[in-house]
């Protein structure tokens, strides 16, 4: 779990800011839910046999009630829709979120026990238009934020038609590899045979090779939207690659599935950006009527590995130098003033030297340094020190606000002032 400092919080302002744009740019209005939720909840929406609930789950108890710190945001999104009963008061409901996620794996590049989701869930919309477009607008958004190398992967795990049929076909396929296969995957075969698909384990992995795919097995239905999602896709042209072994952490996901890698920047092994999919029985198996959705979820630890290094855009500010106790004070008031035609300001009140002053202005990134001392009280006047250009000038204390909002906001500075 790692602090962020203000030094580097910058790029994450950035990076949400992006986010909630795009966001809302679609039509998604934030929720907010507790971090907390009753650890039920997660156990019943992401799946007994899923390594989240099995092992990495913050779990405490309280009083009488099991706790545990959300691991994802989806199953608190769900909750939220049932609890308040959301399909009565619109048919398709849109919603974003933000928030740390707790997971107690083991740390690695990209990997936190505290890390950062931002995700989006639309319920009542059974697709795949919708899917096509949140796939779309992920792959754009990343576009622009400059990460390259980005690699689509869509696959789909069907619906309640295909999913025993193809579960059998998979069973009678790795029951005879029983012996080749991890401890972890044999203990799953029977209790979830596609979890045994995602396994990381190379020996696994080769074991599970020619598997069938789940493609060769949907129903009509799941194969007229898997058909269609992937014309809607080549539409927006979104190049895409069909990844029938695509399985995901969670369980609780049907037909439309998809991951976004990157190959870019300092990522590593942990290359998956975003991933999501549909989870069209979560809410009635959470007590709520037959609703569908499809959500996604994106690592912000991740992505801001992917985007490597980026300008920081500073906005301008003034640094206000008064020498003395009467210079202190108009120093105060011009600072209100400037504030309030939306000038970034910064006071230095000390009663350092003027030397040690003007160095901190010079560090603080400021365009303008306003010094007023004893003369300049005198005179009614203030010294302005263009830190960019290295020129300086005096100028009217009754102008100067004008002249350095001016100067760092152009002519129009933001309306209310009252210099
Ligand atoms: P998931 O909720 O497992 O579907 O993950 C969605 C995205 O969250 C992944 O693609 C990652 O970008 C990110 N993510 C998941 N687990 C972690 C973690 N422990 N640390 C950092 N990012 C994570």
């Amino acid at each position: 779990m790692h602090d962020i400092l203000p030094a580097e919080i910058w790029r994450w302002q950035r990076l949400e800011a992006a986010f909630i744009e795009a966001a809302t740019l679609h039509g998604y209005s934030e929720i907010r839910t507790p971090i907390l939720e009753p650890t039920d909840l997660f156990v019943r929406s992401i799946g007994e046999s899923t390594d989240v609930v099995q092992k990495e789950m913050y779990t405490f108890q309280r009083h009488d009630d099991s706790l545990t710190l959300r691991p994802e945001g989806t199953a608190s999104a769900a909750r939220a829709y049932v609890q308040h009963a959301v399909q009565a008061l619109e048919p398709i409901s849109r919603w974003y979120y933000l928030g740390p996620m707790f997971r107690a794996e083991r740390p690695a590049r990209g990997r936190q026990r505290q890390f950062h989701q931002a995700g989006c869930e639309i319920f009542g919309d059974p697709g795949p238009t919708c899917d096509a477009e949140m796939i779309s607008m992920l792959v754009s958004m990343f576009v622009d934020l400059g990460i390259g190398e980005l690699e689509v992967s869509i696959s789909s795990l069907g619906g309640p038609e295909t999913r025993p049929k193809y579960r059998s076909v998979l069973l009678d396929f790795l029951r005879p590899k029983a012996a080749d296969l991890s401890e972890h995957s044999r203990a799953r075969i029977e209790v979830n045979p596609f979890r045994v698909l995602d396994s990381k384990d190379e020996g696994d992995r080769a074991a599970v090779e020619g598997a069938p795919s789940i493609l060769d097995y949907l129903s009509d239905e799941d194969r007229a939207h898997w058909d269609a999602l992937k014309t809607q896709l080549e539409a927006l042209e979104v190049p895409f690659r069909v990844s029938p072994g695509l399985v995901r952490g969670l369980d609780y996901y049907n037909r439309t599935l998809f991951e976004i890698s990157s190959s870019a920047g300092e990522l590593g092994a942990q290359n998956a950006l975003a991933g999501g999919g549909r989870y069209d029985t979560m809410v009635e198996d959470l007590g709520g009527p037959k609703i569908p959705a499809i959500g996604f979820a994106m690592g912000l630890e991740r992505i801001l590995l992917a985007m490597g290094e980026s300008e920081r855009v500073v906005e301008p500010s003034c640094f206000v130098v008064p020498m003395g106790e009467k210079a202190t004070i108009d120093g105060l008031v011009l600072a209100r003033e400037l504030r309030q035609l939306g000038v970034r300001v910064d006071v230095d009140g000390r009663q350092n030297s003027l030397k040690s002053k003007l160095r901190r202005a010079n560090s603080s990134g400021a365009r303008v340094c306003a010094i007023i001392g004893e003369s300049e009280i005198e005179t009614g006047t203030v010294q302005l020190k263009d830190l960019l250009q290295h020129s300086q000038e005096q100028v009217p204390r009754d102008r100067a606000t004008r002249i350095i909002a001016d100067r760092l906001l152009g002519s129009t500075p933001r309306a209310g002032g009252n210099d």
